[in-house]
């Protein structure tokens, strides 16, 4: 069923009782194509940009949960492409436009919402930084603009703009950076797919993966073995847990982040801005609930929640940049499992086993990339070899020593 303002009326008229479900629920087939192991954002688009780019359907998403149930539901639904890199700059720039061609191409309401991306800084030499990346993403075409501190008042008027440790001195403004409704990106793309002929196997977990002379054969999974040409793994927390059923040992640690939703006030906060003196980001939902999130928990877990300290943390830099957030009520928290690489980098890439793909390293940046990671990885997979806009984002790198170190931290998962 196509969605339209004519549809929803047809569906008004009978008491909304003939919507359909979006997708099917598909036994598994003995054998595919492709197989994508992970229903995320990611698996999600993979498999979608692999059927609509490359004409691949007898293809399959595995999910060992319910479709949407990791990180594309749990994030802080930011999007930006105001990266410094030359290896980042043109993957998020791409992300961004396909985000803005998303709900035409999936005819899916994903509450794409452009309402401005703004940083702040609270020093010169943090301002220096800032004009150096600004004008690198001006230089590609890419809008930012470097607001002083009455510029940034004008768009934040409820800002400390006068704290005593932190004064805010300005910002760098994307204008197109925004939020998308992150659940609605998993239902979108997969109702897209599904439509396209992909099958969609929820509640099945991936419990080996089946190599023999270099080459992978499929996976076993609780539902039995599936016999694939081609797998590739989009697990994103898990990502070093399911590529050690390969054998594959990654640059990548798990670490916890939470993210929490305050009661519903008026509008208060019309973009989205972030700290520039600690790690701590805020926007306000469609629904008046300010979004907002911090650091990771700072050690290694695979659960899906966090721990009161970070809470403190969160909270205290809440009240540094905006005081008057002390008085509402945080009514929800939450944590998502972060696949975090050594220079805080994702990787795109094919692995040594033939047939096995690696799409992970997402950090707690991978929400924005959906739309582009999902195409280059789709690309990598379909010809064997990476989208240019992907060719950067190499297993090997760690190794070859050409890192894409955004952040300039190094090897600390911790610090990226
Ligand atoms: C609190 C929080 C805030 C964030 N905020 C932002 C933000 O504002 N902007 C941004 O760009 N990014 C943000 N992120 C990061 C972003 O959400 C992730 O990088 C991105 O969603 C990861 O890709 P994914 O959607 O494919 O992951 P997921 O949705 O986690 O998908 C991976 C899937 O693999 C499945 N899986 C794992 N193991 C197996 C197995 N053995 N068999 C079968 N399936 C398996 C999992 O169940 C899961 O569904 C945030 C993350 C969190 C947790």
């Amino acid at each position: 069923m196509r969605y339209s303002i004519f549809s929803i009326l047809a569906q008004a008229l009978p008491g909304q009782k003939g919507w359909k479900p979006v997708w099917r629920e598909p036994t598994p087939k003995p054998s595919y194509d492709a197989i994508i192991v992970g229903g995320g954002g990611h698996g999600l688009a993979s498999a979608y940009y692999l059927a609509k780019n490359h004409g691949l359907t007898n293809i399959a998403v595995v999910e060992k949960s319910y479709l949407g149930s990791g990180n594309v539901g749990r994030n802080t639904t930011i999007i930006r492409s105001n990266y410094l890199l030359p290896g980042n700059t043109p993957f998020y720039e791409h992300s961004l436009k396909l985000w803005e061609g998303l709900e035409q191409d999936i005819n899916y309401n994903a509450m794409v919402s452009q309402r401005g991306c703004l940083n702040l800084y609270h020093s010169d030499s943090q301002r220096d930084a800032y004009a150096r990346r600004g004008n690198a993403m001006r230089l590609l075409g890419i809008d930012a603009e470097l607001l002083d501190r009455e510029g940034v008042r004008k768009l934040y008027p409820t800002l400390d703009f006068d704290n005593a440790r932190f004064p805010i001195h300005g910002g760098l403004l994307q204008p197109r950076g925004g939020s998308v409704r992150h659940d609605a990106v998993a239902w979108g793309y997969a109702r897209a797919a599904d439509s396209r002929g992909v099958d969609l196997i929820q509640n099945c977990e991936v419990t080996g993966i089946r190599v023999e002379g270099g080459r992978v054969l499929g996976v076993e999974t609780q539902k039995g073995f599936i016999a694939a040409k081609k797998v590739g793994l989009a697990c994103a927390g898990n990502s070093s847990r399911v590529a050690a059923m390969a054998g594959l040992k990654l640059p990548i640690e798990s670490h916890v982040l939470q993210a929490f939703v305050s009661e519903s006030i008026k509008p208060l906060v019309p973009g989205v801005v972030t700290f520039g003196a600690g790690h701590f980001y805020i926007s306000q939902s469609n629904k008046g609930g300010l979004v907002f999130g911090g650091g990771l928990d700072g050690y290694n877990s695979y659960a899906q929640r966090g721990n009161l300290p970070i809470v403190e943390d969160v909270v205290e830099e809440a009240m540094a940049m905006m005081p008057m957030v002390g008085r509402l009520r945080v009514v929800r928290s939450w944590g998502g499992i972060m696949d975090m690489s050594m220079d805080g980098s994702p990787i795109i890439d094919k692995t040594p086993i033939e047939g096995l793909y690696l799409n992970a390293g997402w950090c707690y940046g991978g929400f924005k990339a959906t739309p582009a990671s999902g195409w280059c990885f789709a690309h990598t997979i379909a010809r064997d070899e990476p989208h240019k806009l992907n060719s950067a984002f190499r297993l090997d790198r760690f190794r070859t020593g050409r890192l894409i170190d955004e952040k300039g931290a190094g090897a600390q998962p911790n610090l990226h």
